[in-house]
């Protein structure tokens, strides 16, 4: 589905991914680990260009996305993102949050948008909130919604960068249950994440970025119980 080559960015002199080659099959979730700072959200934002790539190539169901003649809209409708810190528009409904972008960009009339907004308000648990904004909620009905809201769009691969980061700790659960059921309908998926508990349960194959690379690349099994670079043995010694 998604096809990473020789993928470089830099900001300035400041080299973050230094050549990335992996690539994320249909149906896969694909969990990204690594320290704060190591360029896990850059080349999570990479995949859709929410970053230009400085080198290399990012291949998406067989288009080169960043070849500048590419519509890069009209393949950015099919990755949905979730963002650590929900990103909802303030000043709109749940409602209207979840059905902007389909009828913005004319995928659906309002009112196939609302049917289909109330769905998946059901599907995260949340369908007395249609009607609330977005402060009324708590962080992990937030999330929530975001991860509804990407949905609504019919994405063919859906993007975490830490979805759980900026909730407290009782609301964690409820998030990640929704990323479980997500991975289980066969969604395929990318997730940034510090929860090990989750690339254990849900992941197919675990990614290590640090130095710029991806330094270990492993199904979560031999990932977790067997590492083999020094610096992923550090990172897992703190952090498990
Ligand atoms: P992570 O998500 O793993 O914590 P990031 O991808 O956010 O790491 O950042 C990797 C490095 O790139 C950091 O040193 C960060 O300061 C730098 N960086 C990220 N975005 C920008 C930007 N827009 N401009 C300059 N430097 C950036
Ligand atoms: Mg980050």
């Amino acid at each position: 589905m998604i096809a990473v080559s020789d993928l470089k960015k830099a900001f300035g002199n400041h080299v973050v991914l230094d050549g990335i080659t992996t690539e994320i099959r249909k149906g896969e979730v694909v969990v990204i680990i690594g320290p704060s700072g190591s360029g896990k959200s850059t080349f999570l934002r990479s995949l859709n260009l929410l970053e230009r790539p400085t080198g290399g190539h990012i291949y998406f169901e067989g288009v080169d996305i960043t070849d500048p003649k590419t519509d890069i809209n009209l393949h950015r409708q099919k990755m949905g993102m979730v963002f650590q810190q929900f990103n909802l528009f303030p000043h709109m409904t749940v409602m209207k949050n979840i059905t902007l972008a389909p009828v913005k960009c004319g995928k659906m009339s309002q009112q196939e948008a609302d049917h289909k907004a109330l769905e998946l308000l059901e599907r995260v648990g949340l369908p007395e909130k249609a009607d609330s904004y977005p402060d009324m909620l708590s962080g992990g009905q937030k999330q929530r919604v975001a991860i509804a809201r990407a949905l609504a769009m019919g994405p063919d691969v859906m993007l975490f960068d830490e979805p759980t980061s900026a909730l407290d700790p009782e609301m964690v659960g409820e998030v990640l249950a929704i990323m479980k059921e997500l991975a289980r309908s066969g969604m395929t998926m990318a997730v940034v994440t510090h929860e090990m508990g989750f690339a254990r349960e849900v992941g197919t194959r675990v990614l290590f970025i640090n130095d710029g690379n991806i330094q270990e690349e492993n199904t979560p099994q031999e990932f977790f119980s067997n590492p083999k670079h020094p610096r992923l043995k550090e990172f897992l010694s703190k952090v498990l």
